[in-house]
């Protein structure tokens, strides 16, 4: 059985104290615990600071285009459905230039695990404001405040048809490993949104900011209400930040309700139709 070093690659380059390094390490045990060698995963990294966990992470990977993470992750689940398929990256990668895959993502309900590491700044271009940023955050691309306000991801999530939408946050490992675990066994889209202070770029959203804005959501919980789900979400908008299983429904994942040709083609079959 492999343990966590067995997932090691190169040593991290993140800034000390950044977020990521819970994260990272949190994945790994999350693997060891599910029983995965590295070979039973695929991993698809977005571009970012998140991504460049393909260097420092060993299983089989891909290290996409900037916002293509989930596209490639969808095919790779298409022609392997029995292989976990993880994508790892940043809010801006999934929510910005790849929020259109991540809406058909959720509604096409494909089985795979998005981990988003949500600090609300494009880090590895040195702290540019993302979509997570709230309301007025100043950043080197906003001077004076962003104009817009954040995206709400978990509420988008649920109203786009994902079947398990979940949050963590980077300050608390065992519940990322325990939200990481939940969504993998999963059957459908799973996102699994983690909290992360990125402590060069983003002076607000630190780790005590979190400590006072986030919660963890109570026993008696149901995660199968959907509009009590929606609700609970949005009100990240106001600050209010919950940590837990936020929503989860069954339905079937995409690959399983494909229809299989009887007999399937073979080279020669498709070759004879085009001549
Ligand atoms: Fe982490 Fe921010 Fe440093 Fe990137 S720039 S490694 S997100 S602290």
């Amino acid at each position: 059985m492999a343990n966590t070093q067995d997932f090691n690659l190169q040593t991290p380059t993140w800034c000390p104290g950044c977020g990521d390094w819970g994260i990272g390490a949190a994945i790994k045990s999350s693997f060891v615990q599910l029983g995965y060698e590295p070979s039973d995963v695929c991993v698809v990294f977005g571009i970012g600071c998140s991504g460049n966990m393909n260097d420092f992470l060993k299983a089989y990977g891909l290290h996409s285009l900037h916002g293509r993470a989930i596209a490639s992750a969808v095919g790779i689940k298409l022609a392997n459905n029995a292989l976990p398929v993880v994508v790892i990256a940043g809010d801006g990668d999934s929510y910005g230039e790849g929020g259109n895959h991540f809406l058909h993502a959720c509604r096409g309900n494909h089985d795979i695990t998005v981990i988003v590491h949500d600090n609300g700044v494009y880090g590895l271009t040195t702290g540019q404001v993302a979509p997570t940023a709230l309301h007025g955050a100043v950043s080197k691309s906003t001077p004076s405040g962003i104009i817009e306000m954040p995206i709400s991801p978990l509420a988008l999530a649920i109203t786009q048809g994902a079947t398990f939408v979940a949050q963590s946050f980077a300050g608390d490992m065992h519940h990322i490993v325990d939200m990481i675990k939940l969504g993998i066994q999963h059957k459908g889209f799973s996102l699994v949104n983690i909290l992360q202070p990125c402590v060069t770029f983003n002076w607000k959203n630190n780790y005590h900011y979190y400590f006072k804005h986030s919660y963890k959501l109570p026993k008696e919980y149901d995660p199968t209400d959907q509009d009590n789900a929606v609700k609970t979400a949005s009100a990240m908008m106001q600050e209010s930040f919950p940590l837990g299983v936020v929503y989860e429904t069954s339905r079937p994942s995409y690959h399983e309700q494909i229809v299989r040709p009887e007999k399937e083609s073979s080279l020669e079959d498709l070759l004879n139709e085009f001549e």
